[in-house]
């Protein structure tokens, strides 16, 4: 017998300052698109509705990070309304690209060397942070963009009340599972070792360095990896810009303290 509207999860899914890819890839869930519309009740999900509601919702799905004033009234708002939120994809994890240098002063220099002194009307843009620094989050599911069997998976846990399983080693290990020599090993500066797993190591699958575009792991080895890419030769800066990168406040404390060491 089938679930009547008023039995299933009220589900909502926002999207914040991104790229929108966490949203595309969940509309890109073709096969299992309509299960997901018949097994919970989508309140609002603006890619794949017009009749978005913002009503009173059991979990709430965010991407992108607070980059305007608008959106931090808006995250506030879905807090209130949501029983569980759930940061979807690197921005709403960990701030992602525009948040990759937290520091004040960068962040109204870069924003002026784009935008000039243009008056941006609709709303006052900000410094870019995930959506906790300013609401509790219930769980994450990094990625840029997240994987869509984890997407599945979570979503099918938590309509069965269940909290999302994600892998909590390194991209280092599915590297190895796919068989592929270490870049490392041939002076290619790779973050695989710090980041966490979930891609399936497709960039060294494709001979490409790992970027960290998943956000740190669980106890990632920041001091080790940093100390390695030294001893490869790679500059001071260059590995703390490439740490920075998508990281956000993922690896800000360790690269903001190794700013005091240099001295
Ligand atoms: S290539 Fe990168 S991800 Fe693969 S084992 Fe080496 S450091 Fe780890
Ligand atoms: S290998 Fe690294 S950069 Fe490439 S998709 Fe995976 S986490 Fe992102």
């Amino acid at each position: 017998m089938e679930e009547s509207k008023k039995d299933k999860l009220k589900i909502g899914i926002y999207e914040l300052t991104g790229c929108a890819g966490d949203s595309l890839l969940i509309l890109d869930c073709e096969k299992e698109l309509i299960d997901i519309f018949k097994a919970s009740d989508i309140q609002s999900f603006l890619m794949a509705k017009s009749d978005n509601i913002d009503a009173e919702l059991d979990v709430a799905f965010v991407e992108g990070s607070v980059s305007t004033e608008k959106e931090e009234k808006e995250i506030l708002n879905i807090r209130k309304r949501a029983k569980a939120v759930v940061a979807i994809g690197i921005c709403a994890c960990f701030g992602g690209i525009q948040a990759a240098f937290l520091n004040k002063k960068d962040w109204e220099e870069n924003l002026k060397k784009v935008y000039g002194d243009v008056k941006i009307k609709h709303t006052r843009p900000i410094q870019s942070k995930p959506i906790d620094a300013y609401i509790k989050v219930d769980y994450y599911l990094p990625g840029c963009p997240i994987d869509r069997e984890q997407f599945l998976s979570t979503f099918n846990r938590i309509l069965r009340g269940n909290p999302p399983e994600l892998y909590r080693f390194p991209v280092c290990v599915e590297c190895k599972w796919n068989e592929n020599d270490c870049l490392i090993n041939k002076d290619i500066p790779c973050l695989g070792p710090v980041t966490r797993a979930g891609c399936g190591s497709i960039c060294i699958n494709h001979n490409l360095p790992c970027v960290g575009c998943w956000g740190p792991v669980e106890e990632a080895n920041l001091a080790s990896e940093f100390q390695l890419l030294r001893e490869k030769g790679f500059d001071y800066d260059f590995i703390k810009k490439k740490m920075a990168n998508f990281s956000g406040t993922g690896m800000a404390d360790f690269l903001g303290k190794l700013k005091v060491e240099k001295k």
